[in-house]
């Protein structure tokens, strides 16, 4: 079987979009016809080239769609199912046991490097359309950039057909992983001063989680004035420009110190002002990502002297299976509004969508594929 994926190719900065050739679906995995997929900013760090990733490698990694086929030992999917795509994990580590697939041991395999554990890979190139042959597939254990994608069933969520398919590709990564380090590892209470660092999917995803909870402040820093705006509309009770205020010296004269605080950005400079922002029990959550060998630096006795935890989490610690279906229940409820962040293009714009993405015009945009 031929189909259609973007090919993103270490020679060039635009993606290609060509005939690909699938191999034949092993036991455990499924086929799904992608309807829609969300572009994640792992995307394009892993496009630009700041990961070592094989490449030519098939990106994509909030893919949704329709189960077209699936392995012998798939048994609570079914052809014609709408789900919605995750991460991968391998299911048999000492962590995946623990119900913790988010810290799989094999995450980084599992996720990043193009190709099933065993190194195998289930997608070709057409020999007639670029001359080469193996490529990189199974990104996240998706690569959904393309009309088909080859999941395993340990990362395929089955969703309600009564909501529009095609939006629901960034539950699986960006959105989870905001509301999850809200809900799952800080579970912000009323009494609670949290404030996110850099209001992209992720940190708007954890002011739409944190807003349910209303906590006494919830404060979004960004220097992006669309993104500060929209966040009070979803919820911030207060949006700074970090360009116009100095940290703790805003929250001393605004907030008081804060109880918690997610990181975004990856920045080395904004996470020393975030923990010396934490007053006594205070938390910060590390969500941003950063080129390899990034160091943070803190004053060892501002942390000693107020109990101050910081912690890395991956995937907002989500249990994917029970999160997507909460947060769509909660979006139909109208609690949880991630529709109003996001754009739709079509598939040949993807290079658009990621120009888009990267500029800070398009907070998250979404490669519409396949028909619903
Ligand atoms: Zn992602
Ligand atoms: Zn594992």
């Amino acid at each position: 079987m031929r189909f259609k994926a973007a090919i993103s190719k270490s020679d060039e900065s635009r993606f290609q979009i060509a005939d690909v050739v699938l191999g034949p679906l092993r036991k455990d995995e499924v086929l799904v016809r992608i309807v829609a997929t969300g572009i994640c900013h792992t995307d394009a760090i892993c496009h630009e080239g700041h990961v070592p990733i094989p490449k030519p490698i098939i990106l994509g990694h909030e893919g949704a769609g329709i189960v077209e086929r699936i392995g012998a030992d798939v048994g609570d999917l079914k052809p014609g199912d709408h789900v919605c795509l995750t991460f991968n994990s391998c299911g048999e580590c000492s962590n995946c046991k623990d119900s913790a697939p988010f810290y799989c041991e094999y995450f980084f395999p599992a996720n990043i490097l193009g190709r099933r554990l065993d190194g195998s890979t289930a997608i070709t190139q057409d020999n007639d359309v670029t001359g080469d042959a193996a490529i990189s597939a199974h990104f996240f254990g998706q690569s959904s950039f393309a009309e088909y994608s080859v999941a395993n069933r340990n990362n395929v969520i089955k969703v309600p057909h009564d909501v529009p398919l095609d939006m629901l590709g960034p539950l699986g990564c960006g959105i989870q992983t905001g509301a999850g380090a809200v809900w799952n590892v800080l579970k912000t209470a009323r009494e609670d001063r949290l404030a996110i660092f850099g209001v992209g999917t992720v940190g708007l995803s954890a002011i739409m989680a944190a807003r349910i909870s209303q906590p006494a402040m919830l404060i979004a820093v960004d220097p992006n004035p669309i993104r500060r705006a929209l966040a009070l509309e979803l919820g911030a009770t207060h949006a700074v420009d970090p360009t116009q205020a100095q940290f703790p010296g805003w929250f001393d004269a605004h907030a008081g110190r804060l109880t918690q605080a997610i990181d975004t950005t990856g920045n080395p400079e904004v996470v020393k002002s975030i923990v010396n922002s934490l007053g006594a029990r205070g938390t910060l959550i590390l969500l941003g990502a950063a080129a390899q060998g990034t160091e943070l630096r803190f004053d060892l006795m501002h942390m000693l002297n107020n109990g101050i935890t910081i912690k890395s989490v991956i995937e907002g610690e989500s249990n994917s299976r029970k999160m997507i279906p909460h947060l769509i229940g909660l979006y139909q409820q109208g609690q949880f509004p991630f529709d109003r962040i996001l754009r739709f293009y079509d598939f040949a714009d993807i290079d658009i969508a990621m120009a888009d993405h990267l500029s800070g015009e398009t907070i998250k945009p979404i490669l519409r594929i396949g028909n619903a």
